[in-house]
């Protein structure tokens, strides 16, 4: 790595030589605070109650007035009972004490304790949980809300305390991102005539955008937003984290983390019915692996193989190629030694395409797409398919582009293989689109579009990309 190389970071005041790196500083302001908030303290009913569910302790004091309640609180910060209704029997209030007031929550059970979204082990979590953030969100209100002005995370990127995946970001960042661009040649008057100026770069990069895939999260200990620095205050449920690169965050601030995520190849389990551009991020390729190997081998040894894509193979061995992708990633042995039959290669990468839980055409441009195909106008069906395709994410965009490469080459074997661009939109139609809402009827009425719009594409291939 030259040492002149980090002018893309000119304004950081970092540079790429990892002896100059500097872990941040988190903030602990928030987790000072943590530390001040009241503790919980259980007024219990001093006689027993025959009234009393099961799920709770001797905090419930049955059938009491709110003024009664309020009498046995007051004085004591974080002082909590519960009470049951006087108007509605058998439903419960949490009276807490908090701020020199009595604040009351209808309380719920399902097998968990909430008055809200976050769902607690016990009503002492509860309460506890809900000082905390009481305390935190009332005294530090207006730290809270600037607290996303100065993200540490602009100036550092995310995961990383540690040196390693840090150098690995900051030369991550150097790579030029890949263009597809499309140039109109001004001599030819057909708009469908273009020329594709895809400039070769390395297949083994890639900068597709992704998204974070935040879900909540309860953390064990202290952390750390990797967004604004700030602790994440709460006894559960404290914030989220990205369940494919493990970037922990406020979940306010998940709203303004962008969408760089690099997945984490030890977190994606799988490699079928793995989200597209997850896998070919985490596997830092241009398409996913699945579709390169199969395409590789199909032309390898099964071009001429007669009804190609149409016959099945045997869906036992299916499964084992799917398995052996999902355990084995690129290493995964497909030649002819292991599947003799190519249909077993053709069958699992239908099944890869099948399995996506977004499929290669996405669900938001389904209806465009079908909508293209019935167009009465040759042309301007085709400007619309062009137009759809422009739109698909950019991982997708390249994995369709190679696919209908391929098919197309299939097709050139049609004397052969007696595979044409018709029956083969007959078998990739609905494989690589589905409607976002599955039901047997548009399924059925969009099965002669579906076709068209595969057909079509793969007929005009060299133009459409
Ligand atoms: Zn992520
Ligand atoms: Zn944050």
């Amino acid at each position: 790595m030259a040492a002149s190389s980090n002018s893309s970071l000119s304004g950081s005041s970092l540079s790429s030589d990892p002896e100059d790196y500097q872990p941040p500083i988190w903030k602990s302001y928030l987790y000072q605070l943590q530390q001040e908030a009241p503790r919980p303290k259980r007024i219990t009913c001093p006689q027993e109650m025959e009234s009393r569910p099961k799920y709770y302790g001797r905090e419930f004091h049955g059938v009491i007035s709110r003024d009664y309640a309020d009498e046995l609180l007051v004085g004591t910060e974080g002082a909590y009972l519960i009470r049951e209704s006087q108007r509605q029997p058998g439903t419960c209030t949490l009276a807490l004490r908090f701020g020199h007031q009595t604040l009351n929550y209808r309380l719920f059970y399902d097998g968990k304790h909430f008055v809200g979204e976050k769902r607690f082990e016990s009503v002492h979590d509860l309460v506890t949980d809900a000082l905390i953030t009481l305390y935190i969100e009332t005294k530090a209100a207006e730290y809270i809300a600037k607290m996303t002005t100065n993200p540490i995370y602009e100036h550092l990127g995310y995961t990383s305390l540690l040196k390693d995946k840090m150098v690995h970001r900051l030369s991550r960042g150097r790579t030029e991102p890949r263009r597809v661009t499309f140039q109109r040649d001004e001599k030819i008057s057909s708009p469908l005539v273009r020329r594709s100026a895809l400039k070769d770069t390395p297949e083994k990069q890639c900068s597709y955008e992704k998204i974070h895939n935040f879900k909540v999260h309860t953390f064990r200990g202290p952390h750390w937003c990797e967004y604004c620095a700030n602790f994440m205050w709460g006894l559960i449920a404290q914030g989220v984290r990205c369940s494919d690169c493990g970037l922990n965050v406020h979940k306010q601030c998940s709203k303004l983390v962008p969408s760089d995520c690099q997945p984490d190849l030890r977190r994606i389990k799988k490699v079928f019915s793995c989200d597209l551009t997850t896998l070919v991020k985490a596997h830092n390729t241009t398409r996913p692996m699945v579709v390169d190997m199969c395409i590789r081998e199909i032309e390898l040894r099964g071009m001429k193989s007669e009804g190609l894509y149409r016959v099945s193979g045997f869906s036992e061995h299916i499964e084992d190629v799917r398995l052996a992708f999902d355990r084995d990633g690129e290493k995964a042995d497909i030649s002819a030694s292991a599947y003799a039959d190519i249909n077993i290669i053709a069958g699992a990468l239908k099944l890869y395409f099948r399995d996506l839980p977004i499929p290669v055409i996405t669900f938001d441009l389904y209806s465009k797409f079908i909508q293209a195909a019935k167009l009465p106008n040759a042309e301007s069906r085709l400007e619309a398919i062009h137009e759809g395709l422009l739109q698909l994410p950019p991982a997708h965009y390249e994995t369709l582009r190679y696919l209908m490469a391929h098919l197309k080459r299939v097709t050139m074997f049609e004397k052969y293989n007696l595979m044409n661009a018709e029956n083969l939109g007959i078998v990739f139609g609905p494989t690589l689109m589905q409607p976002p809402e599955q039901n047997a009827l548009t399924t059925l009425n969009d099965m002669r579009q579906q076709k068209l719009v595969v057909q079509l594409i793969i007929e005009h291939e060299d133009v459409l990309f």
